[in-house]
């Protein structure tokens, strides 16, 4: 065996063969799989094989479309059998969010490219002729999706990685893992050592413990699932064809046709699922491993199946498989750089590999070859984990999203398991006056207030928080709103060479004056953005930086990547330390005044500056900024005394018709000053200049990306990112509706909500060159319904930021 590798990955699955393979298309071929058993002897050859393509998500939609292109090419492509049946699939709606859903998907359809029609209950019966459709509103056909052998496709996927280069050892497995002083790696394999430059854990239900060679902590839950054969079907006998796969939220099941028999796989309630090696992990020779059939569990659903398809009930049972699946919190895959260690990598924790793998292979190949993958990852990234997740979190998380596989999460509806994993001091203050929390990176924040007691109606319309949302922005427009946000990722950057070193890294100069601001964003080095930083300058050589609290792992672990060898700079991470209250609104600075003797006004104080202030008898970091567009304060205050600045803000906003808000809120004044968010606007996909950033970019000093923005603005941008107005009625953009010019669709949205303050709902969407000029008419697909939108020339809401300078 080699003893050195440009990459090794650990796991034979169809995570690691689909990477093996991706790697050799962009030219990795100094690679090696190592795997323990035989390739597919984890959880990849016994699985169901089906592939389906109708994802809500736009960025996992794209990573489903290569899986199914890639199996419908395989076979021709290497001439071994991957059992490929392109039957697509069908699946129900049984209520109106459920349709709204399909309506929703179709337009992500229409974007990536796959064909999706919404048909009636009779069309449903056409095309498959057994099944029943009671209380089934609509399904939705998904044509160029199916199911697969799991085995032979990834046999056959290996194949093509092998001819291309890759290099396969089974029988082989991984002892342990070291990262050498030079940042390689020793990999210790039964059948010797490899030195490498990458390593991807690519190990399964095993993954937890390969990241724990080196220090790093994966989280997910294995979980038994288990689908039944049935005898041979007469029905089935007597005709041609196949059925789609049918997938059913009444019976939380999966069910289709295995050659004439029928295949039904249960998702059931986790309340009975069982867990698998969740402490300690399983045992190193279990290899195509399956549990005994365990009925009870899953016969609810069975027999649900059975009324669905009655010709099911005769046939008999032939056979359970009874196998385990590695489940994470939310649902998504751990596909991306592992927290803390350089060049090690996962491409695990998925709960349907097999439609998956392919595809996250593609976009991992591309983020280890060229610095960033072509989609947005952040929601695979496992860096969107932190220590808040630990097992008990992971596993409560992971089996409620196991039961919910078919059951759509209403919009607005929040998931009790887990919770709070982080919550400050104000928590239970902010509970008792109704505020209504949404999680970020384990932090609970503020996303409503229900003042009357009501819970909020699960739908994708305006709903009855519509108004509740109003009067909160009505109150931070007209008055002064209060706001507790916990989660920025908190760092201070010090030393004599601080200033240089974040130079360097951002795109925008730093501030020069003591208590200036500035917003700067960290490009990788063809351009696109990593992450977006306030820097605060507190002292010649000491910088505050603030960024998102999902962004918090990354750029840790940007800046100590980012450092070079014997660079007088201290980086200190003191998020945990700090809390924030926004205070903001018109009368901001009146209730500020009560509480300090710090001269607030604009000239003492102006906009995009900070510096330490007593407020009530509390040192704050008072920072002249906000993301909600009116004159207003951050306060950083340390964590011990959040709720004794609350008390004495609240008290003194009192008389000025002080209000709480939430995020809600914060969405919709955010959206009427067209501030575009990060990860969501600002991503790897994209350079300042298509994101029309270019005023935070100074090309008078050298930083990490610099020369690929100077020939992206030479070449200029083929891609906008443009804000919208829309003619919505019922609905306002979320995003990942489709943008369309006449019939041909120019665009998507990436975010969006209606402005109280404006009255108007808005969006942003990236288009094609040629429709960002502003005035341009285009349509946004809302929910199965073309709205008219107009592209803005300027912000909806105070455009020359009168407000923020007051
Ligand atoms: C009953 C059932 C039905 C399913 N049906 C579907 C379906 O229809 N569609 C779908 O998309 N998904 C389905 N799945 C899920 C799918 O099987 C998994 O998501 C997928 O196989 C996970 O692939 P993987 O490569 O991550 O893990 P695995 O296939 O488990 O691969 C990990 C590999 O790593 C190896 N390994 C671990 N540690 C080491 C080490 N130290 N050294 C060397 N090698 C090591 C293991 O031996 C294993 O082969 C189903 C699962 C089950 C249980």
């Amino acid at each position: 065996m080699r003893s050195h590798a440009r990459v090794v990955i650990v796991g034979g699955g169809v995570m690691g063969i689909g990477l093996l393979y991706s790697l050799a298309e962009e030219g990795w071929t100094d690679t090696i799989l190592v795997e323990k058993g035989e390739l597919t002897s984890g959880s990849t050859w016994h699985a169901a094989g089906q592939c389906p393509s109708f994802i809500a998500d736009y960025n996992l939609a794209k990573v489903h479309a290569f899986s199914n292109d890639l199996y419908a090419r395989l076979e021709s492509m290497t001439g071994e059998a991957t059992g490929w049946h392109a039957t697509g699939g069908i699946r129900f709606a049984t209520n109106q969010l459920e349709l709204d859903h399909f309506r929703r998907v179709e337009g992500v359809a229409a974007n990536i490219g796959f064909r999706m029609q919404i048909i009636s209950p009779e069309e449903i019966r056409r095309i498959n002729p057994f099944v029943t459709t009671e209380g089934v509103l609509a399904g939705a056909w998904t044509l160029d999706d199916g199911y697969v052998d799991p085995s032979s496709a990834c046999n056959a996927m290996a194949t093509a990685a092998r001819r291309l280069g890759g290099t396969i050892v089974r029988h082989d497995r991984v002892l342990g893992i070291e990262q050498l002083p030079n940042g390689e790696f020793r990999v210790s394999t039964e059948q010797g050592d490899i030195t490498c430059e990458h390593v991807v854990n690519a190990a399964g239900c095993y993954a937890d413990r390969v990241s724990a060679w080196l220090g790093v902590t994966t989280r997910f839950a294995n979980i038994k699932h288990q689908y039944v054969v049935t005898g041979p079907v007469r029905e089935f006998l007597e005709r041609d064809g196949e059925i789609p796969v049918m997938r059913d939220p009444y019976c939380s099941a999966y069910y289709r046709q295995e050659q004439k028999s029928g295949l039904i796989g249960i998702y059931e309630g986790s309340d009975t699922q069982e867990a698998w090696a969740e402490q300690g992990g399983p045992a190193w020779d279990s290899s195509n491993e399956l549990f005994e059939a365990n009925y009870d569990p899953i016969m609810p659903y069975l027999e649900r199946v059975m009324e669905r398809m009655p010709i099911f009930a005769d046939a008999g049972i032939k056979k359970v498989v009874n196998g385990a699946i590695s489940h994470t919190p939310d649902s998504n895959p751990l596909v991306g750089p592992a927290p803390g260690v350089r060049n090690f990598w996962l491409a695990t924790g998925t709960g349907i590999g097999i439609a998956q793998g392919p595809g996250c292979g593609k976009y991992l190949a591309q983020w280890m070859v060229h610095g960033a993958a072509e989609i947005n990852m952040l929601g695979m990234d496992p860096r969107r984990y932190g220590d808040f997740c630990d097992q008990a979190y992971a596993s409560a998380r992971a089996h409620r999203e196991y039961w919910d596989m078919y059951r759509l999460i209403p919009p607005g509806e929040e998931r009790p398991e887990g919770r709070p994993a982080r919550a400050t001091p104000l928590y239970a203050t902010l509970r008792a006056k109704g505020c209504v929390f949404t999680e970020g990176f384990g932090w609970e924040r503020p996303k409503w207030f229900s003042l009357d007691g009501r819970e909020e109606d699960g739908t994708f319309r305006r709903n009855n928080v519509f108004e509740v949302v109003g009067a909160e922005c009505r109150a931070v427009r007209e008055r002064v709103g209060v706001m507790e946000l916990p989660s920025f990722a908190t760092f201070e950057v010090s030393g004599p060479d601080a200033e240089a070193f974040l130079d360097r890294l951002c795109a925008n100069r730093m501030p020069r004056r003591e208590g200036g601001i500035v917003l700067a964003h960290a490009l990788d080095d063809r351009g696109r953005f990593l992450t977006e930083f306030t820097i605060t300058r507190l002292a010649d050589d000491r910088f505050l930086l603030l960024s998102g609290a999902v962004a918090y792992r990354r750029d840790l672990d940007l800046l100590h990547a980012s450092l070079r060898p014997d660079e007088p700079v201290e980086i200190a991470d003191v998020t945990e330390a700090w809390s924030t209250l926004i205070v903001a609104g018109p009368r901001a600075r009146d209730l500020l005044a009560k509480l300090t003797t710090a001269d607030l006004g604009s000239e003492a104080f102006p906009w995009l500056t900070g510096r330490e202030i007593d407020v009530a008898g509390i040192r704050v970091r008072a920072l002249r900024v906000n993301y909600v567009g009116e004159l207003g304060w951050e306060l950083h205050v340390r964590m011990a005394d959040v709720v004794a600045l609350y008390d004495a803000v609240w008290a003194a906003g009192e008389a000025f018709g002080i209000a709480d808000f939430g995020l809600y809120a914060m969405n919709s004044l955010r959206m009427e000053k067209a501030y575009p968010g990060w990860g969501v606007e600002l991503t790897n996909e994209v350079t300042p200049v298509e994101a029309g950033m270019e005023r935070f970019v100074r090309l008078d000093h050298d930083f990490v990306g610099r020369a690929a923005i100077v020939a992206a603005k030479e070449r200029g941008a083929t891609t906008h990112l443009v804000c919208l107005e829309v003619g919505a009625t019922d609905f306002d953009a979320r995003g990942g509706e489709p943008v369309f010019a006449g019939e041909n669709a120019i665009g998507v949205t990436t975010s969006g909500g209606f402005g109280h303050a404006t009255g108007t709902s808005l969006a942003f969407a990236y288009v094609d060159s040629g429709f960002e000029v502003p005035g341009t008419g285009l349509e946004v697909e809302l929910v199965g319904d073309r709205r008219p939108a107009t592209v803005l020339a300027r912000p909806a809401y105070d455009p020359d930021n009168l407000r923020l300078r007051a």
